[in-house]
């Protein structure tokens, strides 16, 4: 089994990607599991056609036994897929990576990741922004052995992709952490494609795919569906498909290497960002 983090810019659009490619892994057979660590609880809802009814760290804490199974935390989402989200601890209470790891624990327990289940993928989506030690966590602890940080050109979302590659490479050696590529989600800056590309090569990885920017996205989230799901003949399905594959696919993993904060301006500077 695969087990991949998706991570990124918060909004940069990774719990609509994600499930997006879900979706498309679905089309190509793979059998896959969700796993939110977004205490917004937003990272199966297009899976599931609305909010996820049974929070792990919620579960955890109302229930006085813990005389638990396997579906007093999962659910089955579209395209047979397996949803868990673990939820947050109350903001400003305790701290995300813990619940994450208890929740991802708890999976393993009641063995979600059996092979039993013959599952292809578990994707993990909402791990958080770097500062925060929730995102290092399952990455130390070996929970995810496959990173894609999603970016567009926008500058705050390039320098995310920076920092996060800096903890992969601290948690490299320990964790066996590789790097797939990053995924641009366009917003429709000027020479975007290029931009992240260029991005991805000064870091040692790949562009693996670019997704437009597209309203149909919005339609088919109002609908609580993916793009696959609510327009499965559109251009935008054909792209997440198309990324799905890649991921698929995929060969190229590798450490990262950051870059000093003042190379990455250099670069921002030559694609015209700061004029
Ligand atoms: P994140 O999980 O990184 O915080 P989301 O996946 O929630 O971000 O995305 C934020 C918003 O951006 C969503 O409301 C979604 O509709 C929108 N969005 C994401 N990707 C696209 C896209 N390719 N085209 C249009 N809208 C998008
Ligand atoms: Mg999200």
């Amino acid at each position: 089994m695969r087990k991949i983090a998706i991570y990124g810019r918060g909004g940069v659009g990774k719990s609509t990607t994600t499930q997006n490619v879900v979706a498309g892994l679905t089309d190509l057979d793979r059998k896959v599991m969700v796993v939110g660590c977004d205490s917004k609880a937003d990272s199966t809802r297009l899976l599931l056609g609305g909010f996820h009814q049974k929070i792990v760290l919620d579960t955890l804490r109302k229930e006085e036994d813990d005389d638990f199974n396997l579906e007093d935390f999962r659910q089955v989402g579209w395209g047979k897929t397996l949803c868990v989200e673990s939820g947050g601890p109350e903001p400003g209470v305790g701290c995300t990576g813990r619940g994450i790891l208890t929740s991802i624990g708890l999976l393993e327990q009641l063995g979600a990741y059996d092979d039993a289940v013959r599952l292809d993928y578990t994707f993990y989506d909402g791990l958080g922004d770097v500062v925060c030690g929730g995102f290092v966590m399952p990455i130390r602890e070996r929970k995810a052995q496959e990173v894609y940080i999603i970016t567009s050109g926008e500058i705050m979302a390039m320098y995310t992709v920076n920092n996060i590659c800096r903890s992969i490479q601290k948690y490299a050696t320990i964790g066996g952490i590789r790097l797939g590529g990053l995924i641009c989600n366009s917003r429709k800056i000027d020479q975007e494609n290029d931009l992240i590309k260029a991005l991805a090569e000064k870091l040692g990885t790949q562009m693996i795919y670019s997704i437009p920017r597209d309203n149909m996205v919005q339609r088919a989230e109002f609908h609580r569906k993916t793009v696959i799901e609510y327009a499965p003949e559109c251009e935008q399905a054909q792209h997440y498909r198309n990324l799905a594959m890649a991921i698929d696919q995929n060969t190229d993993f590798v450490t990262p290497k950051s870059m000093s904060s003042d190379r990455l301006e250099e670069l921002l500077v030559k694609f015209g960002l700061f004029d």
